[in-house]
């Protein structure tokens, strides 16, 4: 019972709509409501990520490029996989949160599928696009199977010695309970970590922050994909698509009795062109939200097309968000489509069948994105069926 309750109460990104509360409670946990630690049998390793990559690779014949890009802060390598020549980019990442582990085993089928299969639709999306993958991209907290990463504040003073003296930052964890020892492992949720100008470097007057405030970049894994992205944008002139990979608690479709499979999204900071995200005015004329509308309305037409069956209940994530310091918040700030995946619950609690299609469900909804980019049909999509994609019960 205890564990289902726990499950139920997890959030992820979402994890901020409850972060003040829990801050002002207890100060040091912010973004930690509850969540549990499942077991991880079915799921891979960091260890396992190597291997398969550079099987991937292999088998491709060079189709497939692995890079390592960087490493955590215990020296894990992050990894980049990219397939594909055409123009148009979309990067993608999974694992952000460590405990968050469907996204991962979906990308490597994706980039095992992507790599070696001949098939003229799988050529069209090499040809149109290049397909950026980092799969678990925050390995030490996937090793720990948590959310935080692996580091103190006394190593990020260390690498920014400008902070010495200033509060450690709002997402850094500290506490221990039932689940967690982080009192003697601390870390950050690096999903708090990002900040929409990409050349950021951290001031002490900017801490300890708060969720609706930008990030810092003060995380080695931040600063990968941040990396990452820059690359990209200076190599195209734009990262046109960005998804990230989480799961959430457990809910029901809005008004009925059907289990969410996943939430979609596609909206993390106010509008800057609208009064309310006047901050960001420095950030309008890049920002697309009609884009990452269409962008959410082609992942959920994919999954709705597998008709009545547990691909059909897909729901919208929470709107009205003010995340900058997300991935997510700060690569749509910067002109990118921007779709969040939400799988459900912890899968193990339904046994590898239900893994696997909670696997193959993040898969199929990807394939939807990556198809209706490269085929331009995305630009044809009603942005307004984004608002007709049932919320969700919570
Ligand atoms: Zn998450």
């Amino acid at each position: 019972m205890l564990i289902k309750s726990v499950f139920f109460s997890l959030t992820l990104l979402g994890a901020s709509v409850f972060a003040p509360m829990q801050a002002e409670a207890n100060g040091n946990s912010p973004g930690n409501f509850g969540d549990g630690k499942p077991p991880v049998s079915g799921f891979i390793s960091h260890d396992e990520l190597s291997n398969e990559l550079q099987k991937i690779e292999r088998s491709s014949q060079g189709t497939v490029d692995v890079d390592v890009v960087g490493h955590s802060n215990q020296g894990r390598e992050i990894y980049k996989a990219t397939v594909g020549s055409g123009d148009k980019v979309v990067l993608v990442q999974s694992e952000i949160h460590g405990n968050e582990k469907t996204g991962t085993k979906a990308l490597l089928q994706m980039l095992q599928q992507l790599g070696s299969n001949n098939a003229s639709d799988m050529r069209e999306l090499r040809e149109e696009l290049t397909i950026v993958a980092i799969p678990m991209m925050n390995p030490d907290s996937s090793e720990l199977n948590r959310r935080g990463n692996d580091m103190t504040w006394n190593e990020v003073v260390e690498d920014f010695p400008q902070l010495e003296g200033a509060p450690s930052s709002w997402n850094y964890y500290t506490y221990t309970n039932e689940f967690w020892d982080y009192a003697s492992n601390p870390g950050f949720d690096v999903n708090r970590d990002f900040n929409p100008d990409l050349d950021y470097t951290p001031q002490p007057e900017d801490f300890p922050g708060a969720s609706a405030e930008p990030g810092w970049y003060i995380t080695p894994e931040a600063q990968t994909v941040r990396d990452v992205y820059k690359e990209l944008d200076e190599q195209f002139g734009q990262v046109d698509v960005f998804v990230d990979l989480h799961h959430q608690g457990e809910y029901l479709i809005d008004g009925t009795d059907d289990e969410v499979t996943l939430s979609l999204s596609g909206v993390f900071v106010p509008d800057p062109n609208s009064d309310e995200g006047e901050k960001y005015s420095e950030y309008a004329d890049n920002y697309n939200e009609e884009f990452s509308k269409k962008l959410n309305v082609a992942a959920y037409n994919a999954l709705q097309q597998k008709g009545n069956s547990p691909f059909g209940n897909i729901s919208l994530y929470p709107q009205n968000l003010d995340l900058p310091g997300t991935a997510l918040g700060s690569f749509a700030l910067n002109g990118s489509g921007a779709v969040l995946f939400e799988v459900t619950g912890q899968t193990q609690t339904y046994g590898h069948q239900r893994m696997g299609q909670l696997v193959n469900a993040v898969e199929l909804g990807l394939y939807g994105i990556l198809d209706s980019v490269a085929s331009g049909n995305v630009y044809e999509i009603d942005a307004d069926d984004y608002d007709d994609i049932p919320l969700t019960d919570r």
